[in-house]
């Protein structure tokens, strides 16, 4: 009961990247670079294991950020030649590669860094990759010129590496379609579907994390102007709801997310956001229990994750640690106190 897990990133130690930047320049090249990726790789292993988590996962450093992590395998795409782009409705503007030609994966994007994580945890592990939505709102299309289109080919490629990810043993995986709670309507008339077609013929895990984005003033300014209610969620978890996805990852402390609607979501595992990304305020474990008992009343125990609310990278990372302990810490009182008859 209670599983424990981070939504995915987490901050890069300053010997490997710049930090707490979301596009941050790495400190190193070549072999010293890849090397610096698993050193941190296995020294965040270690810190999810010490603070206690039951889901272990990359944390995501070897990867610049979370989205173009990816595209750097996939042929067809421009790095060369980046364009500035507004993106999430032109919440703010990021410099963007751009897709030039049909789209064929490289070759394996990220066996390196899964198999180091399975090689180097006995527990369970988790795996992100972005949501093709998502994807398709991070890169400057100049060849299919149809948002649909240019989805399902970067699911085709999604579902590629996925497959591949389960065959090196990870248990869960995870997209991340933060744009799901910007483009509500194109969830359902196309990102849904391109969401589905990435997690094909999985037999592992699946699962989803739909948020408000990390703790950037950009997101920050954003979720002020959503109002005293945040009611994107109550559009897509019924769409959700009624998918192959297993598992989905919330923002719920200290987010205007009115509650009931995590009761949208019945028949699937919901990793409820426990811990805040965008402060600097260590949870109590008291605060985090008490997050996971209003959850309880729209999701079942057996079914609740309590989670981060979403990654943890532009953060301090002393600050992360005791946040990941927290996060285990108000799990496990929770446990004590919810765990009932
Ligand atoms: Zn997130």
């Amino acid at each position: 009961m209670f599983d424990t897990t981070i939504a995915g990133s987490l901050p890069k130690p300053a010997w490997l990247a710049e930090t707490q930047k979301l596009w941050p320049q790495w400190r190193s090249e070549g072999d010293a670079l890849q090397q610096a990726k698993l050193d941190a790789t296995l020294l965040w292993i270690k810190a999810q294991e010490d603070a206690g988590l039951a889901i272990i996962g990359d944390g995501e450093m070897s990867r610049q950020h979370f989205v173009h992590g990816f595209l750097e395998q996939v042929e067809g795409i421009d790095f060369a030649h980046k364009v500035e782009m507004g993106i999430r409705a032109d919440r703010y503007k990021a410099m963007v590669p751009q897709v030039v030609a049909a789209l064929t994966l490289k070759g394996r994007v990220h066996a390196t860094e899964a198999r180091f994580l399975r090689a180097h945890t006995t527990r369970r592990i988790k795996f992100t990759l972005p949501g093709p939505m998502t994807i398709v709102d991070t890169v400057a299309d100049r060849f299919y010129g149809d948002r649909a289109r240019l989805a399902m080919a970067f699911a085709e490629l999604l579902n590629q590496e996925a497959l591949a990810l389960q065959a090196d043993g990870v248990d869960i995986v995870q997209f991340d379609e933060p744009a799901f709670n910007v483009y509500m309507d194109e969830v359902g008339t196309w990102g849904l579907a391109a969401l589905e077609r990435a997690a094909q013929g999985l037999s592992c895990t699946t699962a989803v994390h739909i948020c408000y984005g990390y703790g950037i003033p950009a997101n920050v300014d954003w979720k002020k102007g959503l109002g005293e209610e945040w009611r994107q969620y109550e559009k897509i978890f019924p769409l959700l709801a009624r998918s192959s996805i297993q598992q989905v990852s919330l923002e719920c402390v200290h987010s205007h997310v009115p509650p009931q609607l995590m009761g949208l979501l019945q028949g699937k595992d919901v990793m409820v956001g426990v811990i805040d990304v965008a402060s600097d305020q260590v949870e109590s474990a008291e605060e985090v229990a008490d997050t996971i008992g209003r959850a309880l009343q729209y999701v079942p125990r057996e079914r609740l994750i309590a989670c981060t609310n979403c990654g943890l990278a532009p953060m301090h990372r002393a600050l992360a640690e005791r946040k990941l302990e927290a996060l285990a810490q108000g799990a496990a009182l929770a446990r004590a106190r919810y765990a009932g008859p």
